[in-house]
């Protein structure tokens, strides 16, 4: 954990993010946790505007709307995708399009709403031809994520597809391993799913994911109970 930590602090740094929101309050404080969620909101509402005009990697150049991420600022779970799609970019949201219709169902089986968690993606602008981003775009982006994760202080993550998983848990396994378990990600547990994209383009994994969905569901409830 001590590592990976410090990987992501080194990353930050080399992106001139050195800076890193913590929480003042405790969470278990009525009064003192009203206090947190409005200045994580704030926090993130002013990240989001510093951010917007970035043109730190090429992406920028294809880029109607920055998709910062959206949901609950106190969210024991941060759901996290590739970057977005037609839809996001033009509408600057997080699965909006088609598959985001799909993720929310698929929060719904498991009896989460979506505005319960905080929804974010590896890269913030659209990709051309919603290729997969590269490595130097994913890593020129990563800074704004985990500085998301540091502000919202999640429980768990719920890691959607691939390129989510095989960056952020820093693998070159396939998703048939990496779905397996749950993996530690800067100290808490990361489940892997497929990205309700690939769940469109082939339907028949829909009955994998429903399997990955429920373990998670277990593990996120009993956290839930606990805060
Ligand atoms: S994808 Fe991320 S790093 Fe690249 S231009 Fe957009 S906000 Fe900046």
């Amino acid at each position: 954990m001590k590592k990976a930590i410090i990987q992501y602090l080194e990353q930050l740094q080399v992106s001139g993010i050195t800076e890193l929101y913590r929480t003042k309050t405790s969470k278990h404080s009525d009064s003192d946790s009203a206090i947190a969620f409005a200045d994580k909101a704030e926090v993130l509402a002013e990240k989001k505007e510093a951010y917007k005009d970035c043109r730190k990697c090429q992406l920028w150049t294809g880029r109607d709307k920055f998709v910062y991420g959206e949901g609950n600022p106190e969210a024991v779970c941060m759901v996290i995708g590739e970057g977005p799609g037609a839809q996001e970019n033009l509408q600057g949201r997080p699965f909006v399009g088609e598959a985001g219709h799909l993720l929310d169902k698929m929060l719904i089986a498991i009896k989460i709403k979506r505005d319960e968690v905080y929804i974010a993606n590896i890269v913030k602008c659209r990709p051309p031809n919603n290729r997969e981003p590269e490595q130097v775009e994913r890593l020129a982006c990563l800074p704004y994520l985990m500085e998301q994760i540091e502000i919202i202080q999640p429980r768990i993550f719920l890691l959607m597809g691939r390129v989510a998983a095989q960056t952020l848990l820093q693998s070159n396994q396939p998703m048939k391993v990496l779905r397996e378990k749950p993996h530690d990600f800067l100290g808490r547990q990361a489940y892997v799913t497929y990205h309700p994209a690939a769940l469109l383009r082939n339907p028949d994994w829909k009955k994998e994911a429903w399997i990955d969905l429920q373990k998670f569901q277990v593990v996120y409830t009993a956290l839930q109970q606990e805060t």
